[in-house]
């Protein structure tokens, strides 16, 4: 980790349609690389099982959600499904970068674009595409954290979201789960210019 004035923080933002699988390799890359820290995001939909306060989200009420969002607490955010939303906060990226990590961003395609848009070349966005269509709605479907309702919606969202993946900086096929790993340590390590030696961590 380097810290001080010289030090500029990065983002690496992993951005897919609902399911696409970027929590695995967020999961990876944060395991693998002692550089980098994970931007937990504000979400105002239920905890799921094994999830943690303050790891995999922070957990608020709509109210809350709106407090933050009127005192500008967020960086960007989204209503990400009806009555659902999910934010970045201010005091989160700030918090990393004083303590010399660059960022890992698990994040829509509309917050992706927003980030992409404020921190441009700062900034590796990776769209992480699923192979098919019917592949991601069966891991969806697999994964059954999702209402028969809430299921609908996502796919509608999916379908909508497959589309924009020509706006990121790169593309990742998540087929076989080794070689999208392997992929993903390829590009954050050229883009940070960082190396095995620098990832004590690193297998
Ligand atoms: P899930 O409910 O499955 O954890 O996340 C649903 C979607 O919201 C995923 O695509 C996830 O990446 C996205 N998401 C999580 N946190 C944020 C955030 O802070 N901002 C935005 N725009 N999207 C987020």
């Amino acid at each position: 980790m380097k810290e001080g004035s010289e030090f500029e923080g990065k983002l690496i933002i992993l951005t897919a349609p609902s399911g696409g699988g970027k929590t695995t390799i967020k999961r990876h890359l944060l395991k693998t690389y002692a550089a980098l820290g994970f931007s937990v995001s504000v979400t105002t939909r239920d905890m799921r099982e094994h999830e943690v306060e303050g790891a995999d989200y922070y957990f608020k009420s709509v109210e809350e959600f709106k407090a933050l969002r009127a005192e500008q607490a967020f960086i960007e955010w989204e209503e990400v499904y009806d009555g659902q939303y999910y934010g970045t906060l201010k005091t989160e990226v700030e918090r990393l970068w004083s303590e010399g990590q660059h960022i890992v961003f698990d994040i829509d395609v509309h917050g992706a674009r927003d980030l992409k848009e404020k921190y441009g070349d700062r900034c590796l966005a990776i769209f992480i595409r699923p192979p098919s269509l019917q592949v991601i709605i069966e891991r969806l479907k697999n994964r059954q954290t999702e209402s028969e309702q809430s299921l609908k919606k996502r796919i509608k969202r999916i379908k909508r979201e497959m589309m924009y993946e020509n706006e990121f900086d790169t593309i990742i096929v998540n087929d076989l789960l080794d070689v999208t790993l392997k992929e993903a340590e390829l590009k954050v390590e050229t883009f940070l210019d960082i190396s095995e030696e620098d990832s004590p961590t690193k297998i």
